[in-house]
C-alpha cells in the first residue's frame, strides 16, 4: 500500500502518539473480551522494542453527559494492557493539561502511557460539546503537539472523523503512519474488493437490507456472485412476489430489492428454503419451507437445500468476503446455516476468506470457526464502509509514503 507504515518511522527516543481501538466491554471496573487490546499488541510492542515512548489514545463507549464518565474510564484497560505486556503502563486520568504533559515529559524510552478515554472531551462542564467526535480543530492540534510521530492502528474507528484519528494525523503531515493492524485490514479488505482473485463471492446476511444497500451496490460491480441470507433475504422474497409470513420484512425496501435483482441477474443467489418457526424463540415449533412462508410462521435460518446451493457457489471461490449471519445464530436451533457456511469456508484451503466484522465476527467466534478463516476484521462499521467502496477518513488522513 502507498501509505506510510510504522516500519517507515524512526522511533528511537521519539514520543510516539498512537491511536488504538480499546473500545472493549468493561463491567464493574473489569475488562471482558480483550480481543481488541490483544490485536493492538504487535504495534505497541514494536514501538517499545524500538525504544519509542508509546503514548496511547482510545475512545471507550459514548460519553454524552458528565455521569457517563466514571463508568467509561480507561483505567481497567490500562491494567489489562499492563498484564498483557508484562510491564507497567502509566494511566493518565485526564485528556489534556499539565498532568498529562508532565507525565509525557517524564517518560523514558520504551515506556507505555495510556491517556484517559478521548471521548471525555465530548462533555465539558456538563455540556455535550463533541470536541473529540466532532473533530474540534484545536483538540487535534493540541494532541498532535504532545508527540513527534503518530501511528493510527484503530481500524474500528477509521470510518469516523474524530480528533484522535483524523485531527492528530492532519496536524502531523508526513509523520502519520498506519500500524500493523491497520495495515493488515487495508491489505485484506482492499485486495479482496479491488484486486480479488476470482471467482470472488460475497456473502451478505444479517437483519436488514437497508443497512447493506450500499454494500450490495458496490459489490455488484466487483463480485462474481453475491449470496444473500439472513433476515434481509425476505425483502427479496417479497420483491419476487412470495409470501413471507411473519418474517423480517422491510416493506419500504421492496422496490430497492427489485431494482437490485434486475441489475444483478444471476449474480444474486437467494435461499431456496428456510427454517421457519411459529415464534421467535429457540424452542419454537419449526419446519422447512420452500417457496412461500405461511402466515403465523417466520424464517429464522436458511434451510438444508440453501446450504447445499451456497456451498456449490462457494466451492470454487478464490476470494470470499462475508458480512452478516445467515440466521438468528444467537439461538442454537437457528445457528445451523451460519455454522455450516462458516465451516465450509474453513475447508476452502485455496481461497482467501474474510469476515467483515460486527455480528459476523461474533458469529464465527461463537461457533468456533474463526481459526480456519484467513482474516477476521476488527471493525464492523469500518469494514462495511470499506465494502461500500467509500473512503475512510481515518485511513485517508494517514500520510502517503
Ligand atoms: P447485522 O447486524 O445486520 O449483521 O444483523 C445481525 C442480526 O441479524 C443478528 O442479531 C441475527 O440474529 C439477525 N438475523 C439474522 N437472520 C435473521 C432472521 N432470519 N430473522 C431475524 N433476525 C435475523
Amino acid at each position: 500500500m502507498a501509505k506510510l507504515t510504522v516500519e517507515d518511522l524512526d522511533l528511537k527516543g521519539k514520543k510516539v502518539l498512537m491511536r488504538v481501538d480499546f473500545n472493549v466491554p468493561v463491567k464493574d471496573g473489569k475488562v471482558g473480551d480483550d480481543n481488541r487490546i490483544v490485536a493492538a499488541l504487535p504495534t505497541i510492542k514494536y514501538v517499545i522494542e524500538h525504544d519509542g515512548k508509546a503514548i496511547l489514545f482510545s475512545h471507550l463507549g459514548r460519553v454524552k453527559k458528565e455521569e457517563d464518565k466514571p463508568g467509561l474510564s480507561l483505567r481497567p484497560v490500562a491494567e489489562r494492557l499492563s498484564n498483557l505486556l508484562q510491564k507497567p503502563v502509566t494511566f493518565v486520568p485526564v485528556t489534556e493539561g499539565k498532568q498529562l504533559e508532565d507525565a509525557i515529559a517524564n517518560m523514558k524510552d520504551g515506556e507505555v502511557l495510556l491517556v484517559q478515554n478521548t471521548r471525555y472531551e465530548d462533555v465539558k462542564d456538563g455540556e455535550y460539546v463533541k470536541r473529540e467526535s466532532g473533530n474540534d480543530p484545536e483538540l487535534g492540534k493540541y494532541w498532535a503537539s504532545l508527540g513527534d510521530v503518530f501511528i493510527n492502528d484503530a481500524f474500528g474507528t477509521a470510518h469516523r472523523k474524530h480528533a484522535s484519528n483524523v485531527g492528530i494525523a492532519t496536524n502531523m503531515p508526513g509523520k502519520a503512519a498506519a500500524g500493523f493492524l491497520m495495515e493488515k485490514e487495508i491489505k485484506f479488505l482492499g485486495d479482496a474488493v479491488d484486486n480479488p482473485q476470482r471467482p470472488f463471492v460475497a456473502i451478505l446476511g444479517g437483519a436488514k437490507v437497508s443497512d447493506k444497500i450500499g454494500v450490495i451496490d458496490h459489490l455488484l460491480e466487483k463480485a462474481d456472485k453475491i449470496i444473500i441470507g439472513g433476515g434481509m433475504a425476505y425483502t427479496f422474497f417479497a420483491a419476487q412476489g412470495k409470501k413471507v409470513g411473519n418474517s423480517l420484512l422491510e416493506k419500504d425496501k421492496i422496490d430497492v430489492a427489485k431494482q437490485i435483482m434486475d441489475k444483478a441477474g444471476d449474480k444474486l443467489v437467494l435461499p431456496v428454503d428456510n427454517v421457519v418457526a411459529d415464534k421467535f424463540d429457540n424452542d419454537a415449533n419449526t419446519k422447512i419451507a420452500e417457496g412461500n412462508i405461511e402466515d403465523g410462521w417466520e424464517g429464522l435460518d436458511i434451510g438444508p437445500k440453501s446450504i447445499k446451493l451456497f456451498e456449490s457457489v462457494l466451492k470454487d471461490a478464490k476470494t470470499v468476503v462475508w458480512n452478516g449471519p445467515m440466521g438468528v445464530f444467537e439461538m442454537p436451533n437457528f445457528a445451523k446455516g451460519t455454522l455450516a457456511i462458516g465451516r465450509f469456508l474453513g475447508t476452502l484451503s485455496n481461497a482467501t476468506t474474510i469476515v467483515g466484522g460486527g455480528d459476523s465476527t461474533a458469529a464465527v467466534k461463537q461457533l468456533g470457526v474463526a481459526d480456519q478463516l484467513t482474516h477476521i476484521s476488527t471493525g464492523g462499521g469500518a469494514s462495511l464502509t470499506y465494502l461500500e467502496g467509500k473512503t475512510l477518513p481515518g485511513i485517508a488522513a494517514i500520510s502517503e509514503k
